[in-house]
């Protein structure tokens, strides 16, 4: 019988509310990281969050800052988004982190279009605001950011960068 006054409370229903569980996930993405699990037993990252290590069920786990990179694994081109999504990309896509887990993003930074958005697509994560929350999603990589050491040539000449590439 309150349902009208829930939702004129919540006027972006959708973000996501944190639960202890998630919360340091959320937290991340509000200082601008990717923070996910990692097991302390076989030194592997998961995803979702949750308190056992999906691959071997220890206990014994950690939040870290992961690199945000990323490759496309697959997507769909919402062309009819619900209320309150209209303002975001439409572009839903499964990610797959450089450091193995999969997660569920938007693609941003690139027009909605399949010749975009070639499989296996470089990606680094990007911070957006919606509402009260701030969601991590995805971009194509610059290529030049994809480098392990593209970070010490910044100020190379266009020769060095020849050279790198
Ligand atoms: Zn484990």
């Amino acid at each position: 019988m309150n349902t009208t006054t829930a939702g004129a409370a919540k006027p972006f229903a959708h973000a996501p509310e944190p639960t202890p569980e998630t919360l340091p996930f959320w937290e991340g993405a509000r200082a601008g990281e990717l923070r996910i699990q990692r097991c302390r037993s076989c030194a592997r990252h998961y995803f979702d969050p949750r308190p056992h290590c999906r691959h071997c069920a220890s206990a014994d786990t950690e939040w870290t800052r992961v690199s945000g990179r990323a490759r496309l694994v697959s997507y769909i081109i919402n062309h009819r988004p619900a209320p309150g999504f209209r303002d975001y990309s439409p572009v839903i896509a499964m990610v797959q982190l450089d450091e193995g887990p999969t997660l569920m993003s938007n693609i941003v930074g690139v027009e909605p279009l399949p010749e975009n958005l070639p499989l296996d697509l470089r990606l680094e994560v990007r911070f957006e605001e919606r509402g009260e929350a701030v969601l991590p999603v995805f971009a194509p990589a610059a290529p030049d950011t994809d480098e392990p050491n593209a970070a010490a040539v910044t100020t190379g000449s266009e020769e060095t960068r020849q050279v790198t590439a």
